[in-house]
């Protein structure tokens, strides 16, 4: 018996050791990807456009999900764009209960000739304001919670500087030319990558938009398979890939790369992914973002975390950047639910009983999404 006994871990230390697949003392709760709220800006007075563009508000919003929300990391990159204001795109900054945004109707580059890295790539304000702010929350943090940066994929950079639609009819019309503009950006990924790992990243986010409503698992396999698998092998940390929508029918691929994790959206069952993946990486998420922790209350938020550990899901969170009108309490929800569980789970995980009480409302709302989502 005594040989199961796992004593008592530091958040950093549980979330490293479930990105490797060792055991844990309980499931981390991780936010591969944002989890800032207007309501925690206005906590720390470091609200958004100004929390993307200047580092030291950019650590103080980020931190709040360790010191605010109890989760067991730290992530400061809470946009997608950082990279690609940095490679010129036209950004819309928007204000605090908005998301900035890339115009990606003004595209930068219509050639691949025209892919170029400016050589102030990582010196410009708005790449440079993620590594001082990763320094910073590593200098502060470091040793308590994983510090997790984010490198945005080649498939992503394409959408933001091709414009979304021009680079998915080139993919059909001359895939050779994708191929060749995804080798090209990826020298991007990489580079950020690296950096962030230098400025004390325990782990990166690597998000990729191959979403199962724009392109196929075997666009997936055709375009994107290969070339994550040499991103595993030229950044040196684990990495937790991202894809949002139903993905299933390529998590298979994904498995294949050598990614440490797979972030996964609500759009897929906890036991759908787990049978998908086969055991060849750990999986992190899926805590409905538009319905459960925008519109509903803990109480939901608790049932659907005890869904993910009943399935064995390695890491709990968020499934994708969490609304910024979210609740702290709709957060605060996922660890003290994860807790809970773990506490309980020797008598039969009545943690779920518990936090479903009102109870047979949320069962059966669940199953409504689940019935739509798998079609
Ligand atoms: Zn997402």
């Amino acid at each position: 018996m005594e040989e199961h006994v796992i004593k008592q871990m530091k958040g950093r230390d549980r979330v490293l050791a479930a990105l490797q697949g060792e055991p844990v003392d309980r499931t981390p709760v991780c936010n591969p990807t944002s989890v800032a709220t207007v309501e925690l800006m206005d906590l720390v007075d470091a609200p958004f456009p100004d929390a993307n563009r200047d580092p030291e508000l950019m650590a103080r919003l980020a931190a709040t999900s360790y010191t605010e929300l109890g989760f067991d990391t730290i992530m400061p990159v809470f946009t997608i764009i950082q990279e690609s204001s940095a490679l010129g795109c036209d950004i819309q900054w928007e204000q605090k209960d908005n998301w900035p945004t890339v115009r990606m109707n003004n595209p930068i580059w219509n050639d691949v000739d025209d892919i170029k890295v400016p050589s102030d790539f990582l010196t410009h304000r708005d790449t440079k304001c993620v590594l001082d702010a990763i320094s910073r929350l590593k200098k502060e943090y470091g040793d308590e919670v994983a510090i997790i940066g984010k490198t945005m994929g080649p498939w992503s950079l394409g959408y933001h500087t091709f414009g979304v639609e021009p680079f998915l009819l080139t993919s059909l019309d001359d895939p050779g030319k994708t191929h060749l503009a995804l080798d090209r950006m990826k020298e991007i990924t990489v580079e950020f990558g690296r950096a962030q790992i230098e400025a004390g990243a325990d782990a990166l986010t690597l998000p990729d938009h191959a979403t199962g409503d724009l392109v196929s698992g075997e666009y997936y396999r055709r375009f994107l398979r290969d070339l994550h698998i040499e991103m595993v092998e030229r950044i040196p940390i684990p990495l937790i890939m991202h894809i949002c929508g139903r993905t299933v029918d390529r998590m298979g691929y994904i498995a294949e790369t050598g990614f440490a994790a797979f972030h996964f959206d609500s759009k897929n069952t906890p036991m759908e992914s787990m049978e998908a993946v086969d055991g060849q990486i750990s999986l992190v998420g899926n805590i409905n973002n538009p319905e459960t922790l925008f519109a509903r209350g803990p109480d939901e938020v608790g049932h659907e975390v005890c869904q993910n550990l009943e399935h064995g899901i390695h890491m709990v969170g968020p499934e994708c950047a969490v609304p910024l009108q979210a609740s702290i309490e709709n957060l605060k929800a996922i660890p003290d639910a994860v807790k809970e569980w773990h506490r309980n789970h020797g008598c039969g995980g009545t943690a779920c009983g518990g936090t479903a009480n009102g109870g047979t409302l949320n069962g059966e709302s669940k199953e409504t999404d689940r019935g739509k989502t798998g079609q």
